[in-house]
């Protein structure tokens, strides 16, 4: 009985590469915005719970489930507009 462990594959952006070329590091933040979950079940229709930013479970752990719905309307973050931020860092 061969059981074989498959390790999902994760996306990871891992900031300790090599940056040979350049001092600078190039790191990025994601932020989340208002919620665009559509609550209609009707085509065409669009409703949304009207949360404008994502509020974060301050009593869930960060990295944990429970951090990633919204403690305003309850969506997960996966619903809300997200944006990136790219922040550069010089030493
Ligand atoms: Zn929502």
């Amino acid at each position: 009985m061969a059981s074989e462990k498959k390790s999902p594959k994760h996306e990871t952006d891992s900031s300790d590469d090599d940056s040979s070329t350049s001092s600078l590091t190039l790191s990025y933040q994601f932020f989340f915005g208002k919620c665009e979950r559509n609550f209609s079940n009707v085509p065409g229709q669009i409703i949304l719970d009207g949360c404008q930013e994502f509020m974060p479970d301050q009593r869930a752990e960060e990295g944990t489930e429970g951090a990633l719905f919204c403690d305003a309307c309850g969506c997960h973050r996966f619903h809300h507009e997200q944006s990136v931020e790219y922040v550069t860092k010089s030493p």
